[in-house]
């Protein structure tokens, strides 16, 4: 059997490796060099650069150089900035397309240039063929991100034998050679386009992931930005697109430079003859321009931790990766979240890859007696009655999992249903991102008679599978969502924010649909019993029926879920003995 190679496919850099005589070993290019640039230039003529060359050209021809390629995997147009050197094409809604050299290509076909390079580095260091991969993701990347990564893969040649979360990956390479051990861990991961924080449990050589949270945008490119803009305040003529990427270059360096030294001077040469410029910058100075960015990571921590019904004082090592955690600023913030220094054993550019080729090595059965049991970072489930969203795997589920459930009809005579895929973490189904949707035929039944089983699989590389059966004639129906154009507009960090800062209103939407819902069904069931048997009751009784019948109309109209609650079930309190006389007929009748 040819080796499994782990792949860490990061938004700056990428790196590969493999299990060598029991230990996870990464391999060098013909340079050298373990570090390859994810980045492809493509040349006038001849085929595409990668890595460090084609790095090298992104000063010089900034607009057929692509960098960050991973920010744009599994989007549409639309959600993200497009604060990059290069274009952006496609119409918007639909997946990014990234044009270089007059040609628009996927975001997954550039990552595949990186992967192609990284594979013929891996085939020239074992002399072998290589076709079997773990490649890793960030934990919250949603299902069209997971598959346009293992499309990335394929497109290089590769059979993507598992998708990884980084930090996880991160957590075996702490962990392996603590297997013995028994400890409860975070891992914090900021690299230069994502963050990402998950609470491990290791335990016998089983990891266990408690809960996951984090931002696909959230990372050192922001300080990047942040930083560029505040030198450009101090140079003229910065609007230039070449003269920018520069400025970029050597904002980044400096920044870099900072993590070591109080001060640093930020060289500036200008092309075409224009005088250099040279800036002073403090990491004080920078440390207050990065301040309201690396804050961010707080809230996500904080609710990892929430989730996994921990408190800061229940961790015993905060593990740091991502080249971001580099910064001192960065390392004063964990130590202030979780109330101890963190701990930097790890090669915060390396982990990561580490872990995946573990992860390989598992699968290959090179490595032995370590489990990994991860999970889905969010919540899965499909629309129903009134908008709802009615989630069917929660999340920080672990993974693989499989969970089904039984709907039903809400009109009588319904032929089909639409079944309406949904990831996030919001109430009503308009708030989170479709997956996808499609349509299940049944016989035509009375309301609420039909019978659709809905089952959601989820397997080890968190990607999903949507099954949905009609119980009566067996009929069904199984879609893979693998299409990124069928991930709506919304942004992950985003739902989570609006989730918690919706919560209030999301619980009334919900508890208002409820209410209206049974509100639809009692005024009809009410006017028809009245019509029927109105006469064997009292006046009053009549007039007090009536009185709520019209305030449960009116407290429709105003949208507010308390007092709809409220006036139903005084409706249906005044309904009592309408109720009753309906049953006695029903009785009589027989
Ligand atoms: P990664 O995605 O893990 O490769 O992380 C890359 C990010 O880490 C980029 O934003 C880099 O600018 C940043 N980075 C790398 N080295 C350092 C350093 N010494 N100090 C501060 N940030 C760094």
């Amino acid at each position: 059997m040819s080796a499994i190679v782990g792949i860490d496919l990061g938004t700056t850099n990428s790196l590969v490796g493999v299990m060598e005589a029991g230990f996870p070993i990464l391999l060098a290019d013909g340079d050298g060099e373990r570090l390859t640039p994810s980045v492809v230039h493509f040349p006038a003529e001849s085929a595409p650069l990668v890595g460090r060359t084609a790095a090298r050209m992104r000063a010089i021809d900034p607009e057929n150089t692509i960098c960050s390629a991973k920010r744009f995997i599994g989007r549409r147009v639309g959600e993200e900035a497009d604060d990059v050197a290069y274009l952006l094409a496609g119409e918007r809604g639909e997946p990014v397309m990234i044009r270089a050299r007059g040609v628009n290509r996927t975001p997954e076909e550039i990552a595949a240039e990186v992967l192609k390079k990284l594979r013929a580095d891996a085939e020239r260091a074992l002399g072998e063929p290589i076709t079997r991969a773990v490649i890793t993701v960030p934990a919250y990347f949603n299902d069209a991100q997971r598959n346009a990564t293992k499309l990335a893969g394929e497109l290089a040649g590769l059979t993507v034998e598992r998708i990884v979360n980084e930090p996880t990956a991160a957590a075996l390479a702490y962990g392996l050679d603590r297997l013995k051990e028994r400890s409860k861990i975070a891992v914090f991961d900021l690299g230069g386009g994502t963050f990402d924080i998950s609470i491990l449990e290791l335990s016998a050589g089983v990891f266990h992931v408690l809960s996951t949270n984090g931002n696909t945008r959230l990372g050192g490119d922001d300080i990047d930005a942040a930083l560029v803009a505040h030198l450009a305040e101090r140079i003229a003529g910065t609007q230039d697109a070449a003269l920018r990427t520069r400025l970029r270059e050597a904002a980044v360096e400096a920044k870099h430079r900072l993590s070591e030294s109080e001060a640093t001077t930020v060289e500036f040469p200008f092309v075409s003859g224009r005088e250099s410029v040279s800036l002073s910058l403090t990491r004080l100075e920078l440390e207050r321009i990065a301040a309201p960015i690396v804050e961010r990571t707080r809230a996500h921590c904080l609710r990892a931790l929430a989730d996994a019904k921990l408190t800061p004082a229940d961790l015993d090592e905060i593990i740091l990766v991502g080249g971001q955690t580099r910064m001192p600023l960065v390392r004063r913030l964990v130590a202030k979240i979780f109330g101890k220094e963190p701990n930097t054993s790890q090669n915060p550019d390396e982990a990561v890859a580490v872990g995946a080729v573990i992860q390989a090595g598992i699968l290959s059965g090179a490595v032995q007696n370590v489990v990994l049991l991860d999970i889905t970072p969010l919540s899965l489930g499909i629309e129903t009655f009134g908008g709802l969203m009615s989630v069917i795997i929660p999340r920080n589920s672990t993974i693989p999992i499989k969970r089904g459930e039984m709907f039903t009809n809400a009109v009588s005579g319904q032929r089909s249903m639409l079944v309406r895929v949904l990831q996030g973490e919001r109430e009503m189904a308009r708030d989170n991102w479709e997956l996808g949707k499609f349509d299940l035929e049944f016989e035509p039944a009375p309301k609420s008679q039909a019978r659709v089983g809905v089952q959601f699989e989820i397997d080890a590389n968190g990607i999903l599978r949507v099954l949905a059966r009609d119980t009566k004639t067996g009929r069904e129906r199984t879609v893979e969502m693998t299409s990124a154009v069928d991930v709506s507009d919304e942004a992950v960090e985003k739902m989570l924010e609006d989730s918690l800062e919706h919560a209030f209103e999301d619980m009334n939407d919900r508890a208002f649909t409820e209410a209206k819902l049974k509100a639809d069904e009692m005024l009809p069931a009410v006017r028809i019993a009245l019509e029927q048997i109105g006469g064997e009751l009292s006046a009053e009784e009549k007039q007090t029926i009536a009185a709520r019948v019209v305030e449960v109309e009116s407290t429709i109209a105003t949208g507010a879920a308390q007092p709809l609650k409220k006036a139903v079930a005084a409706l249906d309190e005044a309904t009592q003995g309408l109720a009753a006389l309906l049953v006695e007929r029903a009785v009589k009748g027989r």
